[in-house]
C-alpha cells in the first residue's frame, strides 16, 4: 500500500480508529505507569517509554489529544509515582512539574505534527480529485462518480443518466486574443450554469477546455440526449463576461447513456470522446454515442496514418474528368480528381479519406500532390496539341496555409502553364471560414489570371452576397440540383436565379453531375455555359482519358457513346 492511500486508509476508518485507540493508549499508560513503579521508580531510565502513547495520542486526536495525554502522563509519572519504590522516598515537586510540562509540550508538539500531516492529506486528496487552477473536480473524480453510479441499480422510473462532453471549440482563438486563462476562466463559468440551470447533476473538468457533464436524460421521453444538447447549448449561448469584455464561446457536444450495468468508467469517456470526435468531423453542434462510430472514426484515422506512405509509394493517381462547352460540345477542359489504389482495401474513394485529411495538415501534401501531377499532367497535353484547362479542388486550409499562393505560381512558371490553365475548385463553405484572408489569397491568384471557381454551389451557404466581393470567375452548380432537372421546378428556378446572377456579375456557370440525355438537352435551353458529368464521361486515367479525347476528337456530341462511370 503506497503513502497516499495508507492515509487515505485511516481517513476512511477514522471512527473506528478512534474507538480502538482511546482504550490502547490509555492501556498502554497503565502498562508503563505499572512498569516505572516495579523497576523501582522514576530515578530508572523507564520513564520515558512514556513518550509512545504521549505521541501516539497527539497524533491520532491532535492537538487536545497530545495535551491530554502530556498531562495524564506527567500526573501518572508525577505526584503519585515514588522517587524509589523500595524506600517510598517521593519526588520533589520541581521533579515531576518539569516533567509534566516537558510530556505536555512533547504531546503539543505531537499533536501539531498530525495536524499538518492531516492538513496535507486532505491538500493531497483535494489535487488528486480537482483541477488546481479551476478548482473543478476532474478526471479522477468523474471516474470515481462514474464507477460508483454504474455499480448502483437505479430504481426503475427513474430517468436514466448520460455522460456530455462539452468542448470549448474557439479556445485557441480565445488564448491567442486573451491569453491562456481565458479558458481557466471559462470552465468554471459554463460548470456553474449548467448546475444553476439544473442541466447537470455534477461537472467535471475532463481537460483543458473541455467538460464532463453526468446529466439526466432518457432515450424514451422528452429529456432525450438532443433535447437535452440543445438545452446544453441555450446556456453556452449566452456570452461569458471576462473583466468588462463579452466572450463568445463556441461548444460542441458529444454524449454516451450510461448503461445499466457495470462498465469501465474509461470506456464510456472514451464513447463521449468517439461521439465529440464525430461531431466535429460532421460539423455537427452534438452527437449521441453509436457503435458506427467507433469503425468509421477508426477507419479514418487509420487511412490518415497510411496517406502520407502511400502518396510516397504511387498509391496515389489523379484521374481526369472532361468538362464541355453546352453549345459548342468542346472539351475545353478536365477536372482533377484523386484516386487511392490501396494494396489491401483495393479503390478508396476521396471521400473517405479527404475530409478526414483536410482537418489534418495532411491535406498539404495532398493538394501539392494532386497539383503538381495534374499540371505535369497538363504540360504533357499541351506539348501533344490538347488545349484543356486543368481544374484542382482545394480546402480552405490550402488558402489559408502561408506560402501556398506562391507555391501555386511557381508550380505554373516551372511548367510553363500560364495561369488562366488553372482553375482552382474552392466550395463555399471553405469561402465563408475566414473571408479577410482567403479573399486575399484569392485575390492575388486571380491577378495571375487563374480561374476561381465556387465548387457544389448552392449546397453550402448559398449566400449570394459575397458573390461579388469575390474574384470568382466560375459557379459549379451542384449534382442535387441538377440531378433533379427538368421535372422539379425549384430546382430549375434555382438554376435560372443562379445562371443569370452569375451571368450579371460576369461570372460562367457549369452544371455538374449530368446524367442523361434529358438533363443535358434541358440545360442548352438555359443560359448555362457548361457541363460536366457522366453523360459525358466519368474521371478516367490519363492514358484513359486521352483515348476518349481522341475518339469524340475534342468535341462532344450527346449522341456519343459515354464510357461507364469507373467505380
Ligand atoms: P467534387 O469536387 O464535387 O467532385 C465531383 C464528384 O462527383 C466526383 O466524385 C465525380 O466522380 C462525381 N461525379 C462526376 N460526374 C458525376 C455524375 O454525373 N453523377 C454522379 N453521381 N457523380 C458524378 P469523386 O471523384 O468521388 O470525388 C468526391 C469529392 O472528393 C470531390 O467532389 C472533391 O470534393 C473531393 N476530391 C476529389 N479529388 C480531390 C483532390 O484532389 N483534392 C481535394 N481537396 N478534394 C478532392
Ligand atoms: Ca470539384
Ligand atoms: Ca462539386
Amino acid at each position: 500500500m503506497d503513502k497516499a492511500r495508507f492515509f487515505e486508509w485511516i481517513e476512511r476508518h477514522r471512527r473506528v480508529l478512534y474507538a480502538v485507540s482511546i482504550p490502547f493508549i490509555l492501556g498502554l499508560m497503565g502498562l508503563v505507569y505499572l512498569l516505572v513503579y516495579y523497576t523501582g521508580g522514576v530515578r530508572f531510565v523507564y520513564s520515558h517509554t512514556m513518550y509512545i502513547p504521549i505521541l501516539l495520542s497527539g497524533f491520532i486526536f491532535l492537538i487536545k489529544g497530545g495535551l491530554a495525554a502530556g498531562i495524564l502522563a506527567g500526573v501518572l509519572l508525577g505526584p503519585i509515582m515514588p522517587l524509589n519504590t523500595l524506600t517510598g522516598e517521593m519526588q520533589e515537586t520541581i521533579n515531576w512539574v518539569y516533567r509534566l510540562v516537558f510530556f505536555t509540550g512533547i504531546g503539543l508538539f505531537s499533536g501539531a505534527a498530525g495536524d499538518s500531516a492531516r492538513a496535507f492529506i486532505h491538500h493531497f486528496r483535494w489535487l488528486s480529485q480537482h483541477d488546481p487552477v479551476t478548482s473543478l473536480p476532474n478526471r479522477t473524480a468523474l471516474f470515481a462518480s462514474l464507477k460508483n453510479r454504474l455499480g448502483s441499480k437505479q430504481p426503475s422510473g427513474e430517468p436514466g443518466l448520460s455522460l456530455f462532453l462539452l468542448e470549448i471549440e474557439n479556445a485557441l482563438e480565445l488564448s491567442s486574443s486573451f491569453g491562456f486563462g481565458i479558458t481557466d476562466y471559462a470552465l468554471p463559468v459554463v460548470a456553474r450554469r449548467m448546475k444553476s440551470g439544473k442541466i447537470a447533476l455534477e461537472v467535471y473538468q475532463t481537460g483543458s477546455r473541455q467538460l464532463g457533464l453526468v446529466v439526466p436524460c432518457n432515450h424514451t421521453n422528452h429529456q432525450s440526449p438532443q433535447g437535452t444538447a440543445a438545452a446544453i447549448m441555450e446556456e453556452c449561448q449566452e456570452a461569458i463576461q471576462y473583466g468588462r469584455i463579452p466572450v463568445h464561446l463556441d461548444v460542441r457536444l458529444g454524449s454516451v447513456p450510461l448503461p445499466r450495468e457495470e462498465t469501465d468508467p474509461r470506456v464510456l469517456l472514451q464513447q463521449a470522446e468517439t461521439a465529440l470526435a464525430e461531431a466535429e468531423q460532421q460539423e455537427a453542434s452534438h452527437r449521441d454515442y453509436d457503435a458506427v462510430m467507433i469503425q468509421g472514426i477508426s477507419e479514418s484515422v487509420e487511412l490518415l496514418g497510411e496517406l502520407k506512405r502511400a502518396v510516397l509509394e504511387g498509391q496515389i493517381d489523379m484521374h481526369y474528368q472532361p468538362k464541355v462547352d453546352l453549345r459548342s460540345g468542346r472539351v475545353y477542359g478536365v477536372e482533377a480528381l484523386m484516386r487511392w489504389n490501396h494494396p489491401e482495401k483495393g479503390s478508396i474513394p476521396p471521400g473517405r479519406f479527404i475530409p478526414r485529411a483536410e482537418q489534418s495538415t495532411l491535406i498539404q501534401l495532398i493538394t501539392d500532390f494532386a497539383l503538381e501531377r495534374s499540371l505535369a499532367q497538363l504540360a504533357a497535353w499541351h506539348k501533344t496539341g490538347m488545349d484543356l484547362t486543368m481544374a484542382v479542388n482545394i480546402s480552405t486550409r490550402n488558402l489559408l496555409q502561408p506560402g501556398f499562393t506562391a507555391m501555386v505560381l511557381s508550380t505554373l512558371e516551372h511548367l510553363g502553364i500560364s495561369g488562366e490553365y488553372l482553375e482552382l475548385e474552392v466550395t463555399e463553405g471553405a469561402l465563408m471560414m475566414d473571408m479577410e484572408r482567403t479573399l486575399d489569397e484569392l485575390t492575388r491568384l486571380a491577378e495571375a489570371n487563374l480561374v476561381i471557381s465556387i465548387d457544389d454551389f448552392g449546397t453550402g451557404y448559398s449566400s449570394l452576397q459575397y458573390l461579388h466581393q469575390m474574384p470568382v470567375s466560375l459557379l459549379k452548380i451542384d449534382q442535387s440540383f441538377i440531378r433533379r432537372l427538368p421535372k422539379d421546378r425549384s430546382a430549375g428556378h434555382i438554376l435560372d436565379a443562379a445562371v443569370s446572377l452569375a451571368h450579371n456579375l460576369g461570372i460562367k456557370t457549369i452544371a455538374e453531375g449530368v446524367e442523361d440525355r434529358r438533363v443535358f438537352d434541358y440545360l442548352q435551353t438555359t443560359g448555362c455555359d457548361m457541363a460536366q458529368g457522366f453523360i459525358i464521361a466519368p474521371a478516367m486515367d490519363a492514358p484513359g482519358f486521352v483515348r476518349w479525347y481522341q475518339s469524340c476528337q475534342g468535341v462532344w456530341k450527346p449522341g456519343d457513346p459515354a464510357k461507364q462511370p469507373q467505380t
